[in-house]
């Protein structure tokens, strides 16, 4: 046991250097950039409807709103991204490798037999152990991860207390939810055979699709608290909005999202009862009305057009496939390695480290097609919000406050790889195509007598 303590706190302090020898390289020092752009609706000279508008130079107008040293500071935190999910993947594999050829998994398998000799005890206690265990590894990476990161960008707004009291939460929830089915998909492991994959992605659907309906009753308000939109002007004219979409009108709620980030947001969560729609205070306190009315078109579209049901579906492709990979990719290291790791067969807990390290990089190898997915639904949210708010200026202004933080124009291939949804180029660039197409929309016309 010493011994497994001092391995432990070896492996935690090599990872320690490894995560801040990675923020030495990755990161160039951010002085304060104040990053914002100002509050209200932007509309450039450009960009205002008329005989002359051409969507090139409008979309151009727009994205000089960032001046060179924003654009630089979103540049660099959206591209850094790209390798610190790789960094991200080696982690999970080099802690799966360690723990497997120190011996650490093999002894969590007999330590969780010794209280039981029930399978589905010991592979829940086995994975308990295994969420702890990892969670203590990676805590130095999620620390600058998730705190440092954040903060050194401007758009964290939580202490650290707050911050890890909201992480320990998010490490019990998963020893809560996830240790109960993984030993449920370890049982159908045990059972079904060679075809275990295809029964393990069935059960993945019906786990998605149970957590997705509770998340917003249950696990959202452990984080934000959660109240229906104030009565108002603005109330009213997304609840005109929503009405126009057959969206029930009582489930539009704000959240305080202001207490952990900057960013503003807005989403769709739920399935079935428990759909609705939620914005966050930053975007309701900080931004337009035109803005709000954009992304809140936006999210509508997510609801109508059935996206969290589809991208489900989806996702659970992929997943199956990331399976079917970890059958043959995990029986093939089983025969060269299995003696010396102890582990028996994929039934057995011990090769939990294994099975996630190879689902892992499946999942980063296919990061992007789970973005193109993903991609393609914001782009229908984006047509359907344009045409149900009418409100190009807002969404395109919104697309460049979301840029302060989200490089603004990869290239081609960078984005199909690396976005989940449009650029801010491609957001404003549709914003403009709209508007060059609907000059004469009555909600256009009324917006440019207000701002004149
Ligand atoms: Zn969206």
């Amino acid at each position: 046991m010493k011994e497994t303590i001092r391995v432990v706190f070896a492996s935690l302090f090599l990872l320690f250097c490894f995560s801040t020898s990675a923020i030495a390289a990755n990161e160039t020092p951010t002085t304060a950039v104040k990053g914002e752009l100002p509050p209200g609706l932007i509309i450039p000279e450009v960009a205002r409807p008329g005989p002359a508008f051409n969507v090139d130079k409008a979309t151009e107008a727009y994205v000089n709103l960032l001046n060179d040293e924003q654009r630089a500071k979103s540049d660099a935190y959206f591209e850094n991204g790209y390798y610190l999910d790789v960094a991200d993947t080696l982690i999970v594999v080099l802690i799966a490798a360690f723990l497997l050829f120190s011996g650490i998994s093999r002894r969590m398998r007999e330590m969780a037999k010794r209280v039981s000799h029930r399978p589905w005890l010991y592979t829940t206690i086995y994975v308990a152990m295994y969420f702890v265990l990892i969670f203590l590894l990676t805590l130095p990476w999620n620390i600058y991860m998730g705190f440092f990161r954040e903060h050194a960008y401007g758009l964290a707004t939580q202490n650290f207390g707050a911050w890890f009291g909201e992480t320990l939460l998010g490490l019990g929830l998963s020893v809560l939810f996830g240790a109960p089915v993984l030993a449920i998909i370890y049982a159908a492991v045990r059972r079904v055979g060679k075809s275990w994959w295809a029964w393990t992605g069935a059960i993945s659907f019906v786990f998605i699709i149970f957590f997705a309906m509770i998340a917003p009753v249950f696990i959202s308000p452990m984080f934000n608290e959660y109240k229906p939109l104030p009565a108002g002007e603005l109330r009213e004219s997304l609840l005109s909005m929503a009405r126009a979409s057959e969206i029930p009108a009582d489930n539009i709620y704000v959240f305080d999202a202001s207490k952990q980030t900057t960013r503003i947001s807005a989403n769709v969560s739920g399935m079935m009862g428990t759909t609705r729609i939620s914005l966050n205070d930053n975007l309701l306190n900080r931004t337009s009305p035109e803005e709000i009315r954009a992304v809140m078109g936006h999210e509508m579209g997510h609801y109508v057009l059935n996206h969290s049901l589809r991208l489900v579906v989806y996702i659970t492709l992929v997943l199956t496939f990331g399976f079917l990979f970890v059958h043959f990719a995990f029986d093939g290291l089983l025969k060269h390695y299995g003696k010396r790791w102890d582990v028996s067969d994929r039934g057995d807990p011990a090769g939990l480290p294994l099975a996630m390290a190879l689902l892992t990089i499946f999942m980063t190898v296919m990061t992007p097609l789970n973005n193109s997915i993903t991609r393609q639904a914001e782009a229908e949210a984006d047509a359907f919000g344009l045409a149900v708010a009418g409100e190009p200026h807002g969404f395109a202004t919104a697309a460049m406050r979301l840029s302060t933080y989200r490089k603004i124009r990869p290239g081609e291939l960078e984005e199909i790889m690396f976005y989940d949804h449009p650029s801010g180029y491609a957001r404003v660039y549709r914003s403009m195509t709209w508007l060059k197409e609907n000059q004469q929309d009555s909600r256009v016309v009324k917006a440019m007598q207000n701002n004149q």
